[in-house]
């Protein structure tokens, strides 16, 4: 069951024992914009209590990717999971799109990613719709045929003890924001890994209706380094004094490059949280599944092996030479594009009728 060790006695009973997973994620391209950015955040000092470094998850849109730098971070031990080619900005379209539609920009997403950052372990098998506007059926649909293994698109409103992570086969454990996030209304045989939304009150005995929020970004409250620490500190122990669900941060990398008050006040964070809990770990969104999947307690998280996977890698660049291959493609008319990668330019710059760029539209 999810919750694992912790829901098997009376409520919370067993708590203490489990592990705090945090899953860090950012969404969108990964390139020249953000890489400093990531360096600066996964810096190879901040070690889980196993000694092996903090991990995060990646949801990578294709336009504008940098693929050497992807195949950096993914060679580092971070998941890269998918986050469409077009990254379509009619959000309705996401709301409506058909299996089809979802299969080419989601299933084409990690063709590319494969193909251009050199992937060979199949590990790229998680998404997140863009605007996390849900696909419904649909998208779930595409996700079994495709063999994803996860979506973390689906939002729950802000609940005391948080969810942890569900699969669906099952009725939705919470309602869906159904306005803006079109659910599946059918069992699926994918995990969700929910985006628990924050709670941004700065003072909870107070702001009663102050809804959460999703998207650290989104909550427009948080104005200085100080209320973003403590807003982080008070939902960590939201989690970890309660049912220990994994705490999910899901960041876009701008918020943090312009505001960096709120970077120092994250690494702060980062680093304490490191230093004063030797039961918490920042892990990827497949390791939180693997631990739901065979739970250790804290005694055995230190040597739990899903974890020590690309435990602390040598820093050396995936090559000395990337591909900085100019390309077009018949898709986008009238467009100069880029592809940075370690391997061979393609012919034509991939998009959905052509996601290998070999030119057989
Ligand atoms: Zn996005």
């Amino acid at each position: 069951m999810p919750g694992g060790l912790c829901e098997v006695g009376p409520a919370g009973a067993n708590c203490q024992n489990v592990p705090q997973m945090i899953t860090i994620t950012f969404d969108d391209a990964i390139n020249n914009n953000n890489i400093d950015l990531y360096e600066e955040i996964f810096n190879r000092q901040r070690k889980n209590p196993n000694g092996c470094e903090i991990k995060a998850t990646f949801f990578v849109s294709h336009k504008y990717t940098n693929y050497s730098s992807v195949q950096y971070m993914h060679q580092n031990g971070h998941e890269i999971a998918a986050h469409s080619i077009t990254h379509n900005d009619d959000e309705g379209f996401w709301s409506e799109a058909t299996v089809d539609d979802w299969a080419k920009e989601m299933a084409g997403c990690r063709l590319i990613v494969d193909k251009f950052a050199n992937i060979t372990d199949n590990s790229v098998v998680g998404l997140r719709a863009p605007y996390l506007r849900v696909g419904g059926n649909n998208q779930f649909t595409m996700m079994e045929e495709q063999a994803f293994l996860y979506d973390s698109s689906i939002t729950a409103p802000l609940q005391n003890p948080p969810l942890w992570p569900y699969t669906m086969y099952f009725r939705m454990p919470h309602r869906c924001h159904g306005s803006l996030q079109n659910c599946p209304t059918r069992s699926h045989a994918v995990w969700e890994m929910v985006m628990n939304e924050l709670d941004r009150r700065e003072d909870p005995t107070v702001d009663e209706d102050l809804p959460g929020c999703a998207m650290v970004d989104s909550c427009s409250n948080i104005l200085s380094g100080d209320q973003f620490y403590n807003f982080l500190t008070h939902n960590f122990y939201r989690h970890y004094d309660q049912n220990r669900a994994p705490l999910g941060l899901f960041f876009h990398a701008a918020w943090l490059k312009n505001n960096p008050e709120f970077l120092d006040a994250f690494l702060y964070w980062v680093d304490e949280i490191l230093t004063d809990h030797p039961d918490v770990y920042f892990v990827t969104m497949t390791q939180v599944i693997q631990w739901i999947q065979n739970p250790t307690d804290t005694g055995g998280a230190k040597n739990f092996e899903p974890w020590k996977e690309k435990c602390a890698e040598a820093p050396r660049p995936p090559c000395l030479a990337p591909s900085m291959c100019k390309l077009a493609t018949k898709e986008l008319p009238g467009e100069a594009l880029h592809l940075h990668t370690c391997v061979r330019c393609p012919n034509n710059y991939p998009w959905l009728n052509d996601p290998t760029g070999d030119g057989f539209i």
